[in-house]
């Protein structure tokens, strides 16, 4: 890909509306536009990292055994009036009347759809558990629509919901997704840290918020610092298997947000082990039973063919934010440090003199080169200066920069820099696929 047919609209002053780091620098490095408060179009470079982020909690999802499906965003209020949330749900709903006065919302949560999905299709316990989910556009009229997509209006959400005959099945439903989580996010390069939060009127302790330290979280968040250097369930993990002392482990240590914070738990932890801080809700996984069943009169038979109301669990990934919240985790003064994972391109490919005939061979040779290895490259092919070449690199935030100029071009070499630590080499040309492999 050429820069100079991309279209990565860079600012190079720093917008004056943006409070947080993260939002500052999607806008400076064109990642999004504005459209109204809190909503926002996703220009090329924000869509190439939207989509990677979607796809890596997709692949988890799916290892994990749950099943795709997409339910509209438009959803009519007759659902909600069946669970009584209608009226609850209060003025964070957006509602809508269509042409024949009926009363519609953009859905800000797919509980009554996917339990009207469930009851239409499903009466037996042998179809259990289930676990449906879809990656879906949401809309809260939220008070204070802030920080760019941390905090939007319309935001990107994985929401998937499991379906299971009691309450000991639902446990292990809930697990799995407990242990997709924490391999997603550590795929995304975060630390995210499940703790206990509010079951409300449901109580137990089947409610995590997944939650990464930033200093401009909008929680208040309590843990063992242990937490933080803690090991992720490997990919060929068997999720049917018993995952309880997977989760045992990770929920022996304190770790709770600040309605389930409890004092004296937290001062009988070593003083040097005492972390407290803000952090970003990334994802929150929740048991609620039969909260949505029992009114909505989703029954499944059980093996003695007595009918009871399905025991439900969500669990919600917020994938718009989670672009927010990778960069406040990935980035130095200079711009955004993009974990490999769900980097926009791997390499830049900084072209210091287009027009200059052996420069030029050099870069179109490397680019074959590193597409052939599969890897994606945005060449800077502009006649911008050199320092600001390097200033647009440094601030879109590929992990690798190899620059070509003229000098280089003639004795085959050429300058490699990995964007996370700034570490610069120079190498012949041939040395650098071990290099970069
Ligand atoms: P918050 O406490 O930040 O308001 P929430 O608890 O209301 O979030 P949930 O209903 O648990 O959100 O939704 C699941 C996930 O969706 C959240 O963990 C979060 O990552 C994401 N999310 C929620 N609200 C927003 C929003 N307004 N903008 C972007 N992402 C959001
Ligand atoms: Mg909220
Ligand atoms: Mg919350
Ligand atoms: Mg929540």
């Amino acid at each position: 890909m050429r820069l100079s047919r991309t279209f990565l609209p860079l600012l190079k002053e720093t917008p004056k509306e943006a409070e947080i780091v993260s939002h500052r620098l999607m806008l400076r490095a064109g990642m999004i536009r504005q459209q109204s408060a809190g909503i926002y179009s996703w220009l090329p470079m924000g869509m190439t990292v939207l989509t990677k982020i979607a796809d890596i909690v997709r692949e988890e999802q799916n290892r994990a055994g749950a099943q795709e499906i997409l339910m509209p965003t438009i959803q009519s209020a007759d659902l909600w009036r069946e669970s009584g949330r209608y009226d609850a749900y209060g003025p964070e709903m957006l509602r809508i009347v269509d042409r024949h006065q009926r009363d519609m919302l953009y859905g800000p949560t797919n509980e009554e759809m996917v339990t009207d999905i469930f009851r239409t299709h499903v009466r037996s316990y042998r179809a259990l558990p289930m676990n449906l989910y879809h990656i879906q556009w949401k809309f809260r009229d939220e008070v204070r629509p802030r920080f760019g997509v941390m905090r939007g209006r319309e935001f990107l959400m994985k929401d998937a919901y499991s379906f299971d005959v009691d309450k000991e099945a639902a446990r292990h439903s809930y697990q799995r997704m407990f242990v997709a989580y924490l391999r997603t996010f550590h795929r995304l390069g975060l630390t995210a840290i499940p703790m206990r939060a509010d079951t409300g009127p449901i109580g137990g302790d089947l409610s995590h918020e997944f939650i990464i330290l930033a200093s401009t979280g909008e929680s208040q968040v309590y843990c063992h610092k242990d937490m933080l250097e803690k090991a992720v369930p490997p990919a060929d993990l068997d999720f049917m298997s018993d995952l309880t002392p997977i989760v045992d482990d990770w929920t022996s240590l304190y770790a709770a947000t600040d309605e389930m914070h409890d004092e004296a738990a937290f001062a009988a932890i070593p003083a040097d082990k005492q972390v407290e801080a803000r952090g970003i809700e990334v994802g929150h996984i929740f048991y609620f039973g039969t909260k949505y069943s029992a009114p909505m009169g989703a029954n499944v038979a059980g093996p003695d063919g007595s009918e009871a109301p399905v025991h439900m669990g969500s669990y919600g990934v917020g994938v718009s934010r989670l672009v927010g919240a990778v960069i406040e985790a990935c980035h130095d003064e200079a711009g955004i440090i993009w974990p490999e994972s769900i980097a926009p391109w791997d390499i830049a490919l900084v072209n210091l003199k287009p027009g200059d005939a052996a420069t030029d061979a050099m870069v179109d040779r490397l680019e074959a080169l590193f597409e052939s290895l599969g890897k994606t490259v945005l060449v800077d092919d502009t006649d911008q200066r050199p320092g600001a070449k390097f200033a647009a690199m440094d601030l879109i935030g590929l992990p690798w920069q190899v620059i070509v100029g003229p000098r280089g071009a003639k004795s085959g070499e050429v300058e490699v820099k990995r964007r996370a630590t700034g570490e610069r080499h120079t190498m012949p040309e041939e040395n650098l696929i071990p290099f970069l492999a």
